[in-house]
């Protein structure tokens, strides 16, 4: 859908084409927040070739605010995704001109495995005829009534089903020794840090065990949401699953997994100063049954804690930005 608040450009055709795109026998469907996807003009020669037009008049990528970013690589990388599957072509041209039309858009195009001019760029055989573009003409592709309607419905599939790509989680961690407790919030964040560092065995951090899977006790903290960013969904994750509002908080270190980021480990601090009670006010959420503290190193040695629990507080104590896992 395109929002009512979208201002779009009179003076513009690819404007016009978003605003009147249900009439539009090239346009071919919604794909998210910011893109309209339609038939490229370079579908003459390269079947399947798309045209995502960004939902709003700007120009350039550098003009995509921050919060749109991930939405709109995300359906990019689901059109090739659906082009792979549906057209098995050999590769894909993404590009973005805008020499024409000064509103952001690309096109997607398909390259085949009996191309000719394998090696030179769609736009540079403008003036190829069709027949002479391919060695053996891809007639099942040409002659596909189906195959955008194909390649739509498998993008859309793969734009449904986005995962949460990055968790967020809290440290909250407090000295051992009750009369240092309070001073914890005289404090700053890089101190409480250097202090935990130092002497670990003479802290602690509050882990929670939850009332389903395997019951092992975990971080407070969760998955993140699509497009947000993993502080935010650790600050909400925090206030869902315990009711506290978090007012400082410090990457402490960063997880890994087969190469990716999985999520991100912050020290946080809340505002109810009950947190570092033993048993501490919380709100009571279905997801958690119960949260207590647990000595740094007690952790590390312990076989009661799973090893992304091990490998997060081994990260934070041994100060790497980054540690590499082998559980979720
Ligand atoms: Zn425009």
């Amino acid at each position: 859908m395109l929002s009512p608040y979208i201002k779009l450009n009179d003076n513009c055709g690819l404007c016009s084409r978003l605003r009147l795109a249900n009439s539009d026998k090239d346009f071919l469907f919604d794909g998210g927040h910011n893109l309209y996807i339609f038939k490229s003009p370079f579908a003459e020669k390269w079947p399947g070739a798309l045209m995502p037009i960004f939902k709003r008049h700007i120009y350039e990528q550098s003009d995509i605010r921050p919060s749109d970013l991930p939405d709109t690589l995300h359906t990019l990388v689901c059109l090739e995704k659906a082009l792979r599957k549906v057209t098995n072509c050999k590769r894909i041209n993404l590009v973005k001109f805008a020499n024409i039309s000064h509103h952001l858009h690309w096109h997607l195009i398909p390259r085949y495995h009996n191309e000719i001019y394998s090696n030179k760029c769609s736009w540079e055989l403008e003036n190829v005829p069709r027949e002479k573009i391919y060695s053996k003409i891809e007639e099942s592709l040409f002659e596909d009534t189906s195959l955008y309607e194909k390649i739509r419905s498998q993008a859309l599939f793969e734009i449904n089903n986005r995962s949460s790509p990055y968790f967020g989680c809290a440290l909250f961690l407090r000295p051992c020794e009750l009369e240092l407790r309070s001073k914890i919030f005289t404090l700053d964040l890089d101190e409480i840090i250097k202090l935990a560092r130092d002497n670990p065995e003479k802290w602690e951090c509050l882990l929670m065990k939850r009332n389903y899977h395997d019951f092992a006790w975990d971080f407070i903290g969760g998955n993140c949401e699509v497009n947000e960013y993993p502080e935010f969904g650790m600050i909400r994750e925090v206030k869902e699953e315990v009711g506290w509002n978090i007012t400082r908080y410090k990457e402490v270190t960063r997880q890994w997994k087969m190469g990716a980021i999985k999520g991100i480990v912050y020290l946080a601090i809340p505002e109810n100063q009950h947190y570092m009670d033993d048993e501490p006010e919380r709100v009571h959420c279905a997801e958690v049954e119960t949260v207590k503290y647990f000595n740094l190193v007690e952790i590390m040695n312990s076989p009661n804690f799973v090893d992304s629990v091990k490998g997060r507080i081994k990260a934070f104590i041994e100060n790497k930005a980054d540690f590499d896992s082998i559980d979720s």
